[in-house]
C-alpha cells in the first residue's frame, strides 16, 4: 500500500519514544537514566533501550583506539624535573610534503657550522586547516607525529589557539601509549627488530 513505510517509520520513532520514557523509570531508582556511567554503558549497548542519546559534554563515550583527529608529535618521556623530553622528530619535511592541505610548517634547527639539525625549532600545525587524514602520521619514517584523541579543541580565538605550536603539539611516548597500547606495541616491536638489523649489518 502507497505510504505504508512512512507509517511504518512512525512506528519505530514512536516504539523509540515511549521506550527512553520507560527506561527512565526503570532507572529511576538506580541514580537516573542520564549522568550515570553504568545507565550510559547500557544505553549504548545492544541491550539499550529508547533514545541512545549520549548527553554530552556531561557524558563522554570513549573513542576507538584507532580514532584519528589534529596530530601531535612525540617526545621522550621527561626526564625527573625536565620539562621535555627529546624530540622524536629529525625535521625531515615529510609530513609536510604529503599534508594534503598544506597546514604544517616546519622550522629547522642549525649547527653551528650553519648545516641543518635533525630536529625542529619549531613546528606548526593549522588546526582549523588539517582534515584529519593521518597521512602525516602515515608517512613519518620516525613516528615522531601520531593523531590525537583529544576533539574538545573548539575556541573562539582562532590565531592563538588553532594554530599549535611545537611546544603545544609536544606530548611523551607514554601519552601515545595510553591512548593506543596495541598500536604504540606494534610500532615498538617493528623498531626494536630494525635496531636489530642495522646492529647486525655494523658487525
Ligand atoms: S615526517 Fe616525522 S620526522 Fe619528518 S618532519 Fe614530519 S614529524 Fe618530523
Ligand atoms: S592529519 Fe592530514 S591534514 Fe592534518 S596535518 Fe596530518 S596530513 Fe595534514
Amino acid at each position: 500500500m502507497y505510504g505504508l513505510g512512512i507509517f511504518k517509520g512512525l512506528a519505530i520513532t514512536l516504539k523509540h519514544f515511549i521506550n527512553t520514557y520507560r527506561d527512565e523509570a526503570e532507572w529511576s531508582g538506580k541514580g537516573g537514566r542520564y549522568y550515570n556511567e553504568e545507565a550510559l554503558k547500557v544505553r549504548q549497548s545492544l541491550k539499550g533501550k529508547g533514545a541512545i542519546t549520549v548527553m554530552y559534554p556531561e557524558e563522554k563515550l570513549e573513542v576507538p583506539e584507532r580514532f584519528r583527529f589534529v596530530p601531535f608529535l612525540v617526545m621522550d618521556d621527561p626526564a625527573p624535573g625536565q620539562k621535555a623530553g627529546k624530540d622524536w622528530c629529525t625535521s625531515c619535511g615529510i609530513c609536510a610534503k604529503v599534508c594534503p592541505p598544506q597546514c604544517i610548517w616546519i622550522e629547522r634547527g642549525k649547527l653551528p657550522n650553519g648545516r641543518p639539525k635533525p630536529e625542529p625549532v619549531n613546528f606548526y600545525i593549522d588546526i582549523d586547516i588539517c582534515m584529519n587524514c593521518g597521512y602525516c602520521a602515515e608517512y613519518c619514517p620516525f613516528d615522531a607525529i601520531k593523531m590525537d584523541h583529544d576533539y574538545e579543541l573548539a575556541s573562539y580565538n582562532r590565531t592563538a589557539a588553532h594554530i599549535h605550536d611545537k611546544e603545544r603539539l609536544s606530548k611523551p611516548i607514554s601519552y601515545w601509549r595510553s591512548i593506543a597500547p596495541g598500536r604504540a606495541e606494534d610500532e615498538a616491536q617493528v623498531r626494536a627488530e630494525e635496531e636489530a638489523k642495522k646492529k647486525k649489518k655494523k658487525e
